[in-house]
């Protein structure tokens, strides 16, 4: 099933309680599509960067076996999309320093024709406008999901409720649904969500896993258990989680809740490979092998 995902490619600054990196590659689609390419090619990216995208971000993004490229636009008199993050010490919070929309404040990027068979639709965090612009391209979808953030919540309600009417299925953290529905009990805060829209939502809870809630039932996933060595930083996680998840069904050809159930495995132990490393670096530097050998040791783990 042809997988497309529109979303920000980022230039990110993140500080951790112990270290700090500053202006490395991220960006919602770009963690979502080198988490979905272990799964399923090729990933098609609808996106913009500007002038000042650096050259190392372009070589690593396009580095990354799988990925289809055509729609990203480079503007060269535009800023591209830049985000600045601060983690505390538990490393499962974090505060935004600041975001610069840059290109995203502009008109959305354009869907190449080849693009147009795409069944499967991921949004990642990005405007809702751009969102809902990109999703009523494709009428003949067999399954949108979007994600979502803090920012859009509080800027652009409105607009994300509409798109709530159009998706199929919202991936979001504990903490963005509470913000939401004002409810702190993540599967009543799915419930509540999927009363706006969506027939199903996962909600991510960070080092506790993460829990769909869907008309067919419930299922949860533990996190991969990672040690202090392990987690350098989490930026990106939520993101190669759903690129994992949305890779895996992408690959099966399926939609039922079973395929989505370890479709949540598979984009758990996709994601926890980004937190090993700044940026995309742990996504790039991870193999095949090494992905399905962790896989096998998170069911060991697991099972119950
Ligand atoms: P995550 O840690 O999975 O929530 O994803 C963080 C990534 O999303 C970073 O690489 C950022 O560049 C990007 N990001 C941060 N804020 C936003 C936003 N408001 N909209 C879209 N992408 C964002």
């Amino acid at each position: 099933m042809p997988l497309l995902v529109t979303g920000t490619i980022g230039i990110d600054s993140v500080h951790t309680p112990t270290a700090k990196a500053e202006e490395v590659s991220g960006g919602s689609c770009a963690y979502f599509a080198a988490a979905a390419a272990f799964h399923h090619n090729p990933i098609r990216i609808v996106g913009a960067v500007g002038g000042d995208w650096p050259k190392e971000h372009a070589s690593l993004l396009e580095s990354i076996d799988g990925l289809c490229l055509e729609g990203l636009e480079r503007r060269s008199d535009s800023k591209t999309f830049a985000w600045g993050g601060r983690y505390f010490d538990n490393m499962n919070q974090r505060e935004t320093l600041f975001t610069e929309l840059g290109v995203l404040e502009e008109a959305p990027p354009e869907v190449p024709e080849s693009y147009a068979d795409s069944r499967l639709i991921f949004l990642a965090n990005s405007h809702p406008s751009v969102q809902l612009d990109l999703l009523r391209k494709f009428p003949e979808r067999q399954l949108a999901v979007a994600d979502t953030m803090d920012l859009w919540i509080n800027i652009a309600r409105e607009e994300l409720l509409v798109l709530f009417k159009e998706i199929d299925g919202l991936i979001i953290n504990d903490s963005e649904a509470e913000q939401l529905t004002e409810i702190s009990n993540p599967i009543t805060a799915a419930c509540a969500i999927i009363d706006m829209g969506p027939s199903f939502v996962i909600v991510k809870k960070g080092e506790h896993g993460a829990v769909l809630v869907h008309q067919d039932g419930i299922a949860v996933v533990p996190a991969f258990p990672l040690d202090q060595n392990g987690v350098t930083d989490p930026t990106g996680a939520g993101d190669s989680f759903a690129g994992g998840f949305m890779g895996y069904i992408a690959a099966s050809g399926k939609l039922d809740f079973d395929t989505m159930q370890a479709g949540m495995a598979w984009g758990t132990v996709t994601a926890s490979f980004t937190l090993g490393s700044f940026g995309l670096d742990g996504l790039c530097a991870t193999t095949s092998d090494e992905l399905h050998a962790r896989m096998i040791e998170f069911k060991t783990i697991a099972k119950v």
